[in-house]
C-alpha cells in the first residue's frame, strides 16, 4: 500500500479513501470521507505497535512470516538485527561493568522477545502517578481489557481479575517442574502466603503464587496479535522496516507547535513524508521515544544543541527519569535428580535443535514454554529496619519506606527458574548428573535514576543509555536484603533446605553469605537490567519540572502530538511492564474516543465489546 518512492507522500489510498495510517499516524476519517464502518475503528485495535511504524522487522530465524514468534528463543532474539542493541557506559553501581540492554525490533516491539510473564504489580503503583485517570483501579480495569484468559484446570484463578474479550492470549504457565513446587512450599515456610492469582489481581505485597504468560497452545502472543492474523483489517496498514526520524512540526501564527505527521527512512536510506490527518502517537519505547522526540528538536536544549538540532521545544524532561528495575540471578545447584528441565535444555548436546524442532512440529518442547517456576512479592524493608542503623537514619515520608514505598507495595519480586539459564552471559552449563537453578530477585520501587539522550542526528543509530543502576545506596542496599531473604527461602525453606547441596558453581560459596553487607559485592557484580525501563516522557502535572506528556498523554506545548508506551509511567510499577504497556494503549484509545465524542462506547466493559463492533 505504501509506495516506496522518496519524496513527500501526501496521503495512501486505503479501502478507496484517502487517509494516512502509517503506524505513527492514524487517521480519524470524518463522516463525509468514512465509507464503511471499519474506518472508525484504526485504533480502537488499541495497542501502540498498531499506530506504529516498525523498523527493522525481523523474524527470528525458527519463526515464519505468519508472526508467529517462538517463545523461549532468547539468546537467539538478542544482540542482532531484533534487537537495537543498546549498551550502557561503565555502570559504577555495578563495579563499572557495561549492560547490554535488549530491546525487541519485532512488529509488537519487545514482546516478540520478551519473557512473557505478567505480573501487573498493585493498585498502589498506579495511585502513585498522582491522576485519578490513572489509578490502581483504571489500570487495572484497563490490563484486563486487552487480556483473552485461558484458565487451566490445575489453576484456581480469580474470575473477576481477568479479561476474556481481548486479543492477548494469557494463560497459567503450561509446565511447571516439581522444583516450582518446592519452592512454593519454602515461600510459604518463611512467611510469604500462598495467593495463587496474586499477580493478576494485584491482592498482596507479600505472598506467593503463579505469574500468568503471554503463551497459548504453544505459541508467543504479542501486540503484533492485535494486527495481524485473524485481527487483520484493511484500515490498518502495517509498514515495516521504517525507522523514523522525526515529527514534522509547524508553528502557527500565534507561535504554537503543530505536529503534521512523520519523516521516516526505509533500510535504503530514502526518506519519506507522510501527514496525518489527525494526530502523531509515538510509542517507540522507553528508550526510543524520547530520541524521535529529540531529533524533532523537543528535548533539554543541551542535548539538542551538542548534536546541532534546533531547538523547536525546550522541554527539559525528555529523556531524563530513566528508571529499570535491577534484577540478578543467583544460581544453586540441587543434590537431587530430575526436578528441573536440565536434562532437557543443558545435558542434552542438541538441546536446540531438538527443541526448534519440537517447536516447529508441534508446538512443544522446552522451546515452547520460558522456564521460570513460582513467583512471590515480598517486603523486606522491616528486616533492614531492625538490623541496620544506617537505614534507619534514612530519610522518608510519612507511610512510606525509604525506597518511598507504602506497606501494600512489594520490596521486591522473587522467582525461580526450573534449569540453568538466565541471561547470555551466564555459561557455566550444569553436565550429566549436574542440577542447577537460579533465584532471580527485582527491585521494586528503585531510586536510581538514569537518562537517554543522543550523540548524533542519525535516527538508525541506537539511543544513549545510562540507567545508572545501583548508584543509590538505598537500591543496593534493599536489593542485597531481597537476595539475602532469597538465599535463605532456598537453603533453610520447608520444600527446598534438603535439596539444596550448596552453590552453583560449586566454586561460589554464596549459600553461605549471612549480613547484607555481604552481599554487595555479589550483587553489584552480577545485577543488570530487568529489561523494563520507564520514565524517559514522564507523565506528570504542568509544574512539574520533569513532565514531558500531561494526563491524557498529550506532549505538554505540542498540538496533536502523543506518546503511548512505558516511557509515560512517572515511577515503575512492581511488576513486569509488559501489561502496563498494554494499559496505557486501553486508556490512551479511550482518551482519544472521548476527545472525538465517542466516550459512550469508551465507558463499555472489558468484555471486549468495542472490539466487537468493528
Ligand atoms: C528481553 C526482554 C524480556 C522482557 N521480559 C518481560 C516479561 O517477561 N514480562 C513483562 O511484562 N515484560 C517484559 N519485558 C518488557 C516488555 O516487553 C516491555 O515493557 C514492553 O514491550 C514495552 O512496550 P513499549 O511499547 O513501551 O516498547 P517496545 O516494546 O520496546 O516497543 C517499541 C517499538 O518501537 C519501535 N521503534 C523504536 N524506535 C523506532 C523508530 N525510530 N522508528 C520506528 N520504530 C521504532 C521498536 O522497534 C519497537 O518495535 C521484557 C523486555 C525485554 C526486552
Amino acid at each position: 500500500m505504501v509506495q516506496k518512492q522518496p519524496g513527500e507522500l501526501q496521503g495512501l489510498q486505503i479501502a478507496g479513501k484517502t487517509c494516512v495510517d502509517v503506524e505513527l499516524l492514524y487517521c480519524w476519517p470524518t463522516t463525509s470521507n468514512s465509507s464503511s464502518p471499519q474506518s472508525e475503528g484504526i485504533f480502537l485495535e488499541p495497542v501502540q505497535k498498531a499506530l506504529l511504524a516498525h523498523t527493522q522487522l525481523r523474524i527470528n530465524n525458527m519463526a515464519d512470516k505468519s508472526f508467529d514468534y517462538i517463545i523461549a528463543g532468547w539468546t537467539k532474539n538478542h544482540y542482532g538485527p531484533t534487537d537495537w542493541n543498546i549498551v550502557t557506559p561503565p555502570q559504577p553501581g555495578l563495579q563499572n561493568k557495561e549492560c547490554r540492554l535488549p530491546r525487541g525490533r519485532f512488529l509488537g516491539g519487545s514482546s516478540g522477545s520478551n519473557g512473557t510473564i505478567c505480573v501487573r504489580g498493585v493498585p498502589q503503583d498506579y495511585d502513585d502517578f498522582g491522576f485519578p485517570e490513572w489509578s490502581g483501579k483504571e489500570m487495572f480495569r484497563a490490563m484486563r481489557k486487552s487480556e483473552k484468559f485461558h484458565p487451566a484446570h490445575w489453576f484456581p484463578h480469580n474470575k473477576k481479575a481477568h479479561g476474556y474479550g481481548g486479543p492477548l492470549h494469557i494463560e497459567p504457565a503450561p509446565a511447571l517442574f516439581p522444583i516450582a513446587h518446592n519452592l512454593l512450599e519454602s515461600y510459604q515456610s518463611k512467611g510469604l502466603p500462598y495467593k495463587p492469582d496474586m499477580f493478576s489481581t494485584g491482592e498482596a505485597s507479600n505472598g506467593c503464587g503463579h505469574a500468568m504468560r503471554t503463551t497459548y497452545q504453544g505459541s508467543r502472543t504479542t501486540a503484533a496479535d492485535f494486527i495481524t492474523k485473524d485481527k487483520e483489517r484493511p484500515n490498518v496498514t502495517i509498514k515495516c522496516d521504517s525507522t523514523v526520524d522525526k515529527v514534522i512540526l509547524e508553528r502557527g501564527s500565534d507561535g504554537s507547535l503543530e505536529a503534521k505527521g512523520v519523516e521516516y527512512l526505509d533500510n535504503d536510506g530514502n526518506r519519506y513524508k507522510v501527514y496525518a490527518n489527525k494526530e502523531v502517537l509515538l510509542a517507540g519505547g522507553s528508550y526510543n521515544t524520547p530520541t524521535m522526540l529529540m531529533r524533532s528538536g523537543i528535548g533539554p536544549k543541551e542535548d539538542l544543541e551538542r548534536v546541532g538540532i534546533p531547538v523547536q521545544l525546550e522541554l527539559p524532561g525528555v529523556g531524563k527519569n530513566l528508571q529499570d528495575h535491577q534484577l540478578i540471578f543467583t544460581y544453586y545447584e540441587l543434590s537431587e535428580a530430575d526436578l528441573t528441565d536440565d536434562a532437557r535444555v543443558n545435558h542434552d548436546p542438541e538441546s536446540y535443535e531438538t527443541g526448534s524442532k519440537a517447536w516447529k512440529e508441534s508446538k512443544s518442547g522446552w522451546l515452547s514454554t520460558f522456564p521460570f517456576g513460582t513467583f512471590a512479592f515480598a517486603r523486606v524493608n522491616d528486616r533492614l529496619e531492625k538490623e541496620s542503623k544506617q537505614w534507619r537514619a534514612m530519610n522518608r515520608k510519612p507511610g512510606r519506606d525509604p525506597m518511598g514505598l507504602t506497606e501494600t507495595q512489594p520490596n521486591c519480586e522473587i522467582f525461580n527458574t526450573v534449569c540453568y539459564g538466565g541471561p547470555p552471559e551466564y555459561t557455566d552449563f550444569p553436565k550429566e548428573g549436574q542440577w542447577a537453578l537460579a533465584m532471580c530477585v527485582f527491585l521494586c520501587g528503585q531510586q536510581s535514576r538514569g537518562y537517554v539522550t543522543i550523540n548524533s542526528k542519525d535516527p538508525f543509530e541506537p539511543p544513549f543509555a545510562d540507567p545508572k543502576y545501583l548508584e543509590d545506596k538505598r537500591d543496593l542496599m534493599m536489593l542485597s536484603e531481597g537476595v539475602r531473604f532469597a538465599n535463605e527461602i532456598i537453603t533453610e525453606g520447608a520444600g527446598t533446605k534438603d535439596i539444596i547441596k550448596g552453590s552453583w558453581p560449586p566454586t561460589a560459596k554464596h549459600h553461605l553469605y549471612k549480613t547484607n553487607e555481604e552481599w554487595h559485592d555479589h550483587v553489584s557484580k552480577y545485577a543488570s537490567t530487568s529489561y523494563h525501563p520507564v520514565g524517559t516522557c514522564k507523565l506528570g502535572k504542568k509544574d512539574d519540572p520533569l513532565a514531558v506528556v500531561d494526563q491524557h498523554l498529550r506532549v505538554y506545548g505540542v498540538k496533536n502530538l502523543r506518546v503511548v508506551d512505558c516511557s509515560i509511567m512517572p515511577t515503575n510499577m512492581s511488576g513486569h511492564t509488559q501489561m502496563p504497556a498494554y494499559g496505557i494503549a486501553e486508556l490512551a484509545v479511550e482518551f482519544i474516543q472521548q476527545e472525538n465524542g465517542m466516550s459512550k462506547k469508551a465507558s463499555q466493559g472489558d468484555s471486549g465489546e468495542l472490539r466487537a463492533q468493528l
